[in-house]
């Protein structure tokens, strides 16, 4: 094929090309390297946490922090979660990658925790493939083991469709976390096109309103209803409920206004690194 064209990939390393046909586009090329140097992030330490605060209302109180993952890459600098995730999940390096995010968060909060920052959970996304690991649970233990932070400073952030045609199984699993005493909550709630009957059904603590919602509290009817509604829910089931994406008074007025207790948010802070979150803290008191 005369139009075919060999293109060279600086991320995949020096020995790595790959045809091309015109109609393959530029995105599977990008995608085939970020995966290869996926591969490599690992063992090159190119992964860090950054670290969210999350608030009580009124009083502004920090009562936990969100660890989002961060990919320092040497060339293309900070990758943000939304391009590489999806690319670690296709290619199962999201397992291993996972894995390191539950044994670094864990740590760190242990860490804060012995330099006498009040104690407060860590919530970590956990992804869909990992979650279906038979080794998820001996991952979670092995966190809190090596770390020594108990099970009640650790909060697993999973979603809605993992919740969805999970078998007795993966409630078993819930179970045991939950008996563990490792916290429990359902992130971007509101977005999975999923049936309810899993919320009375499992040991749930917490729901985190997803930011869409949030966003069009001041401006859309529809995204205020509902999240009054998700909160209210939320309160009937006996579960929390947070507030996720707040960056503004009136939505914070809103949701202060319909009874809910915590909040998420660049109104409040951004995601840090572990550094400036003792600042952070340090300067709230
Ligand atoms: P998420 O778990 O729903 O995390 C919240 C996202 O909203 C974060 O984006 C956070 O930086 C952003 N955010 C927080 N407050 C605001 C705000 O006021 N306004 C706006 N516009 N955004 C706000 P981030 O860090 O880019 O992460 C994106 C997604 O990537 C996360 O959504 C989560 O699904 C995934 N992710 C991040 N870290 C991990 C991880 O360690 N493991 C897995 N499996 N997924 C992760
Ligand atoms: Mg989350
Ligand atoms: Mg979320
Ligand atoms: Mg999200």
């Amino acid at each position: 094929n005369a139009d075919a064209a060999m293109y060279y990939s600086k991320e995949a390393g020096r020995d790595s090309f790959h045809f091309f046909t015109p109609d393959m586009n530029a995105r599977v090329f990008e995608r085939l390297s970020l995966e290869n140097s996926l591969r490599r992030a690992l063992e090159r330490q190119e992964f860090l946490l950054y670290y969210q605060p999350q608030v009580d209302m009124p009083s502004g109180r920090v009562i936990g922090f969100e660890a989002l993952i961060r990919w320092q890459h040497p060339q293309m600098g900070l990758v943000s979660p939304a391009r590489f995730i999806p690319v670690a999940e296709d290619s199962g390096l999201i397992v291993p990658i996972g894995e390191w995010v539950l044994g670094e968060a864990c740590r760190q909060n242990r860490a804060w925790q012995e330099q006498g920052m009040p104690a407060v959970p860590v919530a970590v996304n956990i992804s869909a493939l990992q979650f279906r690991q038979p080794q998820f649970e001996a991952s979670v233990e092995r966190a809190l083991a090596e770390s020594g932070l108990e099970p009640a400073w650790l909060e697993l952030e999973l979603t809605e469709s993992m919740m969805l045609h999970q078998g007795q199984g993966a409630t078993d699993l819930l179970d045991r976390l939950k008996a563990r005493g490792v916290r429990l909550s359902i992130d971007d709630f509101g977005t999975g096109y999923s049936s309810l009957a899993y919320l009375k059904r499992l040991p749930l603590d917490k729901l985190k309103i997803d930011q869409a919602f949030v966003r069009d509290i001041a401006s859309d009817a529809g995204g205020a209803a509902i999240t009054a509604t998700i909160i209210q829910m939320a309160h009937n089931l006996g579960l929390s409920v947070i507030a996720e994406g707040v960056e503004t008074e009136a939505q914070l007025e809103f949701l202060q206004a319909h009874d809910c207790a915590s909040a998420q948010g660049f109104y409040f802070a951004r995601p840090m690194p572990a550094a400036d979150i003792r600042a952070f803290w340090d300067g709230r008191r």
